[in-house]
C-alpha cells in the first residue's frame, strides 16, 4: 500500500490541462493502484491523477460498487439533470450544490490499453463528470451556481 499526499486548491497542478496517457507500463500500474490507495484511505468516491501531483490522463472511481479504472477518459454521450451536493478531496471545507448531467457515457482505456465503454447514472455519473473535469483543470467549486 502506497499512499500519496493529495494536493489542494491553489497547488498549480490542479489547473493545468493533463496529457494522455500513451505508455501502458508498470509504472502507470503503480500510479493506479497508489491513486486507489489514496483514495479509500481518504474515503473518497473519486481520484485524478493531478490530485497526486500527476498530468495525467487517469482517474480512479469507486461509487461502492468496485474500482473503476479509467485511461484517457472522454465523455461521448449525457442526459438529463441532476443536482446534489459535491465535495472534492482537493478542497477542503467546501461542499455545494452543483448541477451534472443525470446519465453519463465514458469512453476510456483500461491499465493494459484495451478501450472500452462504460455508462453511469446519478452519483456514478457526478463522478465521472467531476473526475475527468480534473484532467481539464476544473474544480467543482468553478461549476457552482452562484
Ligand atoms: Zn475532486
Amino acid at each position: 500500500m502506497a499512499l500519496r499526499r493529495v494536493t489542494k486548491m491553489g497547488e498549480p497542478v490542479l489547473r493545468k490541462i493533463c496529457k494522455p496517457v500513451n505508455k501502458f507500463d508498470e509504472k502507470l500500474a503503480q500510479l493506479l493502484d497508489d491513486m486507489a490507495d489514496t483514495m479509500y484511505e481518504a474515503d473518497g468516491v473519486g481520484l485524478a491523477a493531478p490530485q497526486v501531483g500527476m498530468l495525467k490522463r487517469a482517474v480512479v472511481i469507486d461509487v461502492g460498487e468496485g474500482i473503476i479504472e479509467l485511461i484517457n477518459p472522454e465523455i461521448i454521450e449525457t442526459a438529463g439533470e441532476q443536482t446534489d451536493i459535491e465535495g472534492c478531496l482537493s478542497v477542503d471545507n467546501i461542499n455545494e450544490e452543483v448541477t451534472r448531467p443525470y446519465f453519463v457515457k465514458v469512453k476510456a482505456q483500461d491499465r493494459h490499453g484495451n478501450e472500452f465503454e462504460i455508462a453511469g447514472e446519478e452519483l456514478l455519473a457526478r463522478a465521472f463528470c467531476h473526475e475527468i473535469d480534473h484532467l481539464n483543470g476544473i474544480l467543482f467549486v468553478d461549476r457552482v451556481e452562484k
